[in-house]
């Protein structure tokens, strides 16, 4: 069979527009993604063609029915959703690529509203005028942390870009050298510092930074004194880093004001829940930072945002800066913001409602009566595979305590019939996609992620996915 034989045998996009089975979706699907879908299948047909060694070319068939397919599966796959909810078996709990913090339920009903209808988002209800977007959780920020006043961007990256473009502009900030931090993507203090038009100085080693790095790095030009909280790893061994406490007197005594970047920002203290403690919103607060800001969908467990507090003088100069228009949320983030922070009113409620919190605070015992359901109801359908609950850890994520290991059960799925690389794709390609860890060629699946709604899906996915390759 010859490349032009072939190529002659393609259908043209009228044959297969009019072939009955396209007939059929043209009630459902737009006319103008069918006929897209069949011009690049006959396209990629031709380009296989073309790109064929002539050896190779009985191994291609040109067949309308087989294009036919091919177009009606690619038209039903355009007309679903990209985004879709997936379950997280990973046992990080602050999966940034699958999301990071997840909503309370509780919220639902609360966020809808204001997406769905009208809303007070920048309206003085009291006097029908312009009010401010922030208005609606400044109070609630300042009663949980004790900050003098507050805002919130789009996420930390752009506070911190707006703080250091605010307060530093043309001027120096200095930053221990053991706080040049990366966190992912492109986003590295030095570059941002750079974006920002601030001058970096950076003191003292990797390893050791003193009070006196700062102190002989601060002159004329020096605009604050920056500390970053290293979130997502820690320097051991032979260290000293200065602490908040005292680079607040030093730049009081030397009229410098203090930012810090907390990154993750937990609002309650950890250590009360057997982890580590990590420094509280409120502990840097009450070390007097001038400026302080974190993001709302790490620790904190809401959605994505960046929350800048601290003394209103700095914050009403940030207000005036045109990228708070650039960076400024919107009202779905505003309320999801007030309505999670409302939980935090009373700190036992929000251990037991923001998901993130409650996660990570779980107890090995619940974990372990999830396990078990779970494997009772696997068991039930009689598959090809083995199964077993261990004692595994799970991990914070999201670049937040980055050496805590919570102790979890897993339950540990080894397939006869199939390899384990075989189930582990097909879960990922469930219609509900299902992330899991294999360690040692074993499928992994942390319960303390796994919501009891998602078994139903679990069982069905590990059943299609072994009958499939099967
Ligand atoms: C995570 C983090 C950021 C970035 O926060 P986003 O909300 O992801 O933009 C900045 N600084 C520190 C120290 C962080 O841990």
């Amino acid at each position: 069979m010859s490349k032009s034989y072939l190529l002659s045998n393609l259908p043209s996009v009228d044959e297969v527009i009019n072939h009955e089975r396209v007939i059929d979706i043209l009630e459902n699907i737009p006319r103008r993604v069918i006929v897209e879908r069949i011009r690049n299948t006959i396209d990629s047909y031709r380009r296989n063609i073309l790109a064929m060694k002539d050896n190779e070319l009985k191994n291609i068939k040109v067949e309308t029915e087989a294009i036919v397919e091919e177009v009606l599966i690619g038209c039903k796959e355009f007309m679903k959703m990209n985004l879709i909810e997936v379950i997280n078996g990973t046992g990080v709990v602050l999966h940034t690529n699958l999301g990071r913090s997840l909503l309370a339920d509780e919220l639902k009903d609360k966020i809808w509203s204001i997406a769905s209808g009208y809303s007070t988002l920048e309206i003085d209800v009291e006097t029908g005028k312009r009010g401010s977007r922030y208005s609606h959780v400044v109070e609630l920020i300042r009663f949980v942390t004790g900050a003098e006043d507050a805002m919130v961007v789009n996420n930390n990256a752009a506070a911190v870009m707006l703080v250091l473009g605010t307060m530093g502009k043309d001027k120096e900030v200095v930053v221990s050298r053991g706080e040049l931090v990366e966190i992912g993507g492109a986003f590295r203090i030095p570059d941002v510092m750079e974006q920002s038009g601030v001058k970096l100085v950076d003191v003292g080693t990797t390893n050791k930074t003193h009070l006196w790095d700062y102190e002989n790095a601060i002159g004329e030009n020096t605009a604050a004194l920056m500390k970053v909280h290293t979130s997502n790893y820690k320097i051991l061994g032979f260290t000293e880093e200065i602490s908040l406490k005292d680079m607040v007197s030093l730049g009081k005594r030397k009229n410098i004001p203090v930012i810090e970047d907390l990154g993750s920002g937990v609002l309650v203290d950890l250590k009360k829940y057997g982890i580590t403690y990590e420094p509280t919103v409120q502990d840097s607060v009450e070390a007097g930072a001038d400026i302080i800001t974190f993001s709302g969908d790490k620790l904190l467990g809401g959605p994505q945002a960046g929350i800048i507090i601290g003394k209103k003088q700095y914050i009403d100069r940030m207000k005036k800066n045109p990228l708070t228009r650039a960076f400024r949320v919107d009202k779905l983030t505003m309320a999801a913001l007030e309505a999670t922070l409302r939980c935090y009113l009373k700190e036992d409620y929000a251990i037991k409602t923001i998901p993130t919190l409650k996660m990570i605070t779980e107890g090995t015992n619940t974990i372990m009566d999830r396990a078990e359901k779970l494997k009772a109801m696997i068991e039930k359908m009689k598959l090809p595979i083995e199964l077993d609950i261990e004692d595994d850890f799970s991990q914070i994520g999201g670049g937040a305590l980055p050496l805590e290991k919570l102790p979890t059960k897993v339950l540990k799925i080894k397939a006869l019939t199939i390899s384990t690389a075989q189930l582990e794709e097909s879960l990922r390609y469930y219609e509900k996609p299902i992330f899991t860890r294999i360690h040692e060629d074993i499928i992994i699946i942390d319960l303390r992620t796994i919501k009891e709604r998602d078994f139903y899906a679990i069982c069905d996915g590990l059943k299609k996915g072994i009958e499939l390759n099967s």
